[in-house]
């Protein structure tokens, strides 16, 4: 606790000392930003994670208006196929699942400002009402009642008996669930409904009103302010080699189907979870062969010229403020890390950046 007040002291100190000049001299281009959500309040944010209060969130953006210039999805795009310079400057938003707080309380937000943003949507999860698998595993984990949690699925039992163990079990589960193919995953989510009784969960969705899924007329209306729609898989289907290539394949081309129906187009993809591991050499054939002009990964870096266009870096908005200021200043940092992720990626499907230019 005292070390992380510490740091933050620091972190400050360094900001409104001018040390982040210095540490931008190596920023080469644009970054991209990844959020979830945005919520006026949080009840509990160890369930809510992935949502960030709107307090921080407009302190993110009055710092990005004064230190940055915010650029759409689709302008990156046409600077990186125009050869147009790219600028350490220029910031990108984006939002990963498609929560019904984009809808309700982001756009209207951003809207104000005039500033334009991107979406990333599972379309299953949109179109069906269906809450997302993170959501459930936590919420059964952290609230069910039950000391000791069998998952049949994944063929583990974890100890539940106190708030430590449940989120010791949790971690451990988490993880099995991101590793493992979308058909155990629906067999896990299964067994994490069974966790609690099902008015425990109405009244615990209701509670956690911040992890229900836009449906589609919100998608409609936050297009409609400024939001470019990309896709995010169909079930939000993590893309690793254990995942079979017809399941990929149709992952990639669902997704972009039904939202290229209702737009007319969908250029972009932000692989789920993202990191190195997540996106199998199907997975970035399959991208290729759907037509997506960009499709973005977890792996921190910024864009270049270099950038690989099916495996462009993102980074992490921190939800603190100066370690979000930190992060965004030494993005350039990151760039020898992102090629050599790019390169051992590359080298291992037998493709080169050059060749995915099309
Ligand atoms: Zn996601």
């Amino acid at each position: 606790m005292a070390s992380s007040l510490i740091r933050r002291i620091s972190l400050s100190a360094a900001r409104r000392g001018g040390v982040y000049g210095l540490l931008r001299r190596v920023n080469q281009g644009p970054t991209v930003l990844f959020y979830h959500g945005i919520e006026e309040k949080l009840s509990d944010p160890e369930v809510q994670s992935l949502h960030l209060p709107l307090a921080s969130f407009e302190r993110h953006i009055r710092y990005l208006r004064r230190h940055r210039e915010i650029i759409s999805t689709d302008y990156l795009y046409d600077c990186l196929m125009n050869g147009h310079r790219l600028d350490p400057r220029q910031v990108v938003l984006t939002f990963d699942d498609g929560y019904k707080n984009n809808a309700e309380i982001l756009a209207p937000f951003l809207k104000g400002w005039d500033l334009p943003f991107t979406v990333f949507i599972s379309t299953r999860h949109v179109l069906e009402g269906r809450r997302f698998q993170v959501y459930l595993l936590r919420t059964a984990f952290l609230y069910t009642e039950h000391k000791v949690i069998h998952l049949a699925s994944i063929q583990r039992s974890f100890e539940a008996g106190t708030p430590q163990a449940k989120r010791s079990a949790l971690r451990e589960a988490s993880a099995a669930m991101k590793e493992a193919p979308l058909r155990i995953v629906e067999w896990m989510m299964s067994e994490c409904r069974q966790l609690l009784r099902p008015e425990r969960w109405a009244e615990l969705d209701q509670r956690f009103a911040s992890d229900e899924p836009m449906n589609w007329q919100d998608v409609i209306r936050i297009q409609s302010m400024g939001a470019t729609i990309g896709s995010h898989c169909h079930d939000h289907c993590i893309l690793h080699s254990e995942e079979p290539p017809p399941e990929v394949r149709s992952q990639v081309m669902d997704s972009k189907r039904v939202i290229e129906q209702q737009f007319g187009e969908c250029k972009f993809l932000a692989y789920p979870n993202g990191t190195a591991r997540d996106i199998s050499a199907t997975a970035y054939q399959s991208v290729r062969e759907a037509r997506y002009r960009m499709c973005f990964t977890t792996i921190e870096g910024e864009i270049t010229a270099k950038s690989d266009l099916y495996y462009a870096p993102r980074v992490f908005a921190q939800p603190d403020f100066e370690e979000f200021c930190y992060m965004l200043n030494r993005t350039g940092t990151q760039n020898e890390s992102y090629d050599m992720a790019c390169r051992s990626f590359q080298s291992g499907n037998a493709v080169s950046a050059a060749a995915n230019r099309i």
